[in-house]
């Protein structure tokens, strides 16, 4: 068998959230992020799902979420994507810690990991993020979106996720098989369990690194939890090889699902984390104009046919907007 086509990095990463109002506000207001989609989770129609992302929904900067209301807080621990990390600008950090003193967002003292600098906070749902400051190079995929956030500060997409296991050693060799190569350990900080930290980057720009920390704390799937974490296949053909590889190591890949915006497929590694491979279209702009992303409810497929039922289900919300700009005449 031939070695798959290298994942460039991370595609999405999809959370737990509960109350959906709470979840648009912080995620579109507070930090900036363009709602590029809102529709259903197509395995549990009564529930929303969000995507968060860039201004134009580049591969890599989207964050998704489930607002499963009844579901109780969850606990991050071994088997999870314990921390999410997104790109800001080099000398953006106190800009960031102003608006979260501003908005009322708790943050974590910044820490230095293999060489840059990282601000932890968490969500309302008390999801764990990071923000790194990266030198954004002036042809960088991602598009900054400016409604709420200048674009000098604004977030450009993944920087990584780390992973927490029990048993890191097969998931490294996964990360590997799918084209992710080990550049450096250094002691692990913060608030993090384990003393090393170990890093993987994938050939893409955007999401490409991938921490590994050994942990035995155990977790629990709810509120300010992720659920998965998806990686880029642009092609069927990347993705059917890469559904390959995964399934010689001894894994169970799901068939290709249609996902509608993404063409995924789906399997737990190792130590229990849900990973994902997705196609890099048809991606967001299939059914809705660029400048309209995210403004109506979208149902794919056989669920146009219920709108009325489905609508009926789903909790109100109103998507934030910036105050129009009032003119002087
Ligand atoms: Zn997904």
């Amino acid at each position: 068998m031939t070695d798959p086509t290298p994942t460039p990095g991370i595609h999405h990463v999809t959370c737990v959230a509960g109350d959906p109002q709470q979840n648009m506000d912080f995620w579109v207001e507070t930090l900036g992020l363009r709602l590029v989609k809102r529709s259903i989770n197509q395995d549990d129609p009564s529930t929303y799902h969000f995507f968060f992302a860039d201004a134009e929904g580049t591969p890599g900067t989207s964050m998704t979420f489930f607002p499963w209301e009844d579901l109780s807080q969850g606990k991050v621990g071994s088997g999870q994507v314990s921390r999410t990390a997104f790109r800001v600008p080099e000398g953006s950090l106190d800009y960031w810690e102003d608006r979260f003193d501003e908005f009322g967002v708790e943050y974590d003292d910044r820490v230095e990991r293999f060489g840059e600098t990282v601000l932890p906070f968490r969500d309302p749902d008390g999801l764990p993020i990071e923000l790194v400051a990266v030198e954004i190079p002036d042809d960088d995929p991602t598009v900054p979106w400016t409604e709420f956030v200048p674009a000098e500060y604004a977030i450009r997409g993944f920087h990584s996720v780390t992973l927490w296991l029990a048993d890191p050693q097969q998931t490294e060799d996964l990360l590997r098989t799918m084209g992710l190569e080990e550049i450096g350990t250094e002691q692990a900080q913060g608030d993090t369990p384990g003393d090393e930290r170990t890093r993987f980057a994938a050939t893409g720009s955007v999401g490409n690194y991938v921490d590994v920390l050994p942990t035995i704390q155990s977790g629990r799937q709810g509120h300010g939890t992720v659920h998965h974490v998806a990686f880029q296949t642009p092609t069927d053909e990347d993705q059917q090889a890469m559904r390959e590889a995964v399934q010689s190591k001894g894994l169970r890949p799901t068939a290709q699902i249609d996902r509608h915006w993404f063409r995924s497929v789906y399997f737990r590694e190792f130590n229990g984390i849900l990973f994902e491979l997705a196609t890099k279209g048809p991606g967001y702009t299939s059914d809705e104009p660029l400048d309209e992303l995210g403004e109506k409810l979208v149902l794919p497929g056989k669920f146009e046919g219920q709108r009325d039922q489905i609508e009926a289900g789903l909790t109100d919300v109103t998507i934030p907007h910036a105050e129009p700009i009032e003119s002087d005449d």
